[in-house]
């Protein structure tokens, strides 16, 4: 398989089309943004430590029969991928209160969710990215309801999936962002799962490993990357 040209180049990840119409190459660059990419810096390492965690996650949901649009790893920060016709939609489910949650509904950062819960967001940066919901969603277009449907069940297994993966490393899966595409009439979780996109604490001190050392100013941003994935067994390169 031939990369060919670049198509698309996000916040942290470069899009290359290949000789194969159904397969693309993911480039994970070092490049790290949060606030609508209003902060960004480049973080060396980050882009071979999130192509390899997500690999490994992307694995761990494909044995549990969660269709996902991770193929193979082929460099130290690229990986091949299904090409997706991917829906404009952010699937969030949270185990612990943090972030946006908090600020919105003014609850206190690590109370515990039971159930957990399962947000929708519009994917826009130019609107910060609202939250939505399944009428919105049907009536705009962004997803059918049936699409909906299979997207919040593929959420959820793999909350079930990745709970007690982390919690074997003794870690706490806060919560994590899914996005989703088409393939073949299929709905597969595409985009990433990487401490990018979830948050991940310590159990015991509730240390924050994820992007929120990024977004808070707290320093050792990869390291805490480094750190769940060494924790999780994922080899290092
Ligand atoms: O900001 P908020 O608390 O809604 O984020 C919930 C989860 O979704 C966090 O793990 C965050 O990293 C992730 N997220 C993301 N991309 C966004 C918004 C949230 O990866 N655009």
């Amino acid at each position: 398989m031939e990369k060919r040209e670049q198509l698309y180049a996000g916040k942290a990840k470069s899009v290359f089309a290949t000789d194969d119409p159904d397969r693309l190459v993911l480039l994970f660059r070092d490049d790290t943004s949060a606030f609508d990419g209003t902060k960004i810096e480049r973080l060396a390492r980050k882009g071979a430590v999130n192509n390899r965690f997500n690999a490994f996650i992307m694995e761990q949901l494909a044995n549990v029969g969660i269709p996902t649009h991770y193929e193979r790893l082929i460099s130290n920060t690229e990986s091949v991928v299904k090409r997706l016709a991917m829906l404009p939609l952010e699937c969030v489910v949270r185990n612990i209160a943090a972030g946006s949650l908090c600020r919105r509904l003014g609850v206190e950062e690590g109370r515990d969710l039971q159930p957990p819960t399962f947000e929708l967001f519009l994917k826009n940066d130019a609107l910060h990215d609202p939250m939505v919901n399944d009428s919105l969603a049907v009536t705009f277009g962004w997803a059918s309801a049936a699409q909906l449907s299979r997207m919040r069940e593929l959420s959820y297994a793999v909350n079930e999936a990745l709970k007690p993966l982390f919690a074997g490393g003794g870690l706490l899966l806060v919560d994590y962002k899914l996005e989703f595409g088409r393939f073949r009439g299929e709905i597969l979780v595409g985009d990433e799962f990487t401490p990018d996109g979830c948050r991940v604490w310590d159990a015991e001190t509730r240390k924050k490993l994820d992007k929120d050392r990024f977004r808070q100013g707290l320093g050792e941003v990869v390291e805490g990357y480094e750190e769940v994935a060494r924790r999780l067994g994922i080899p290092a390169q």
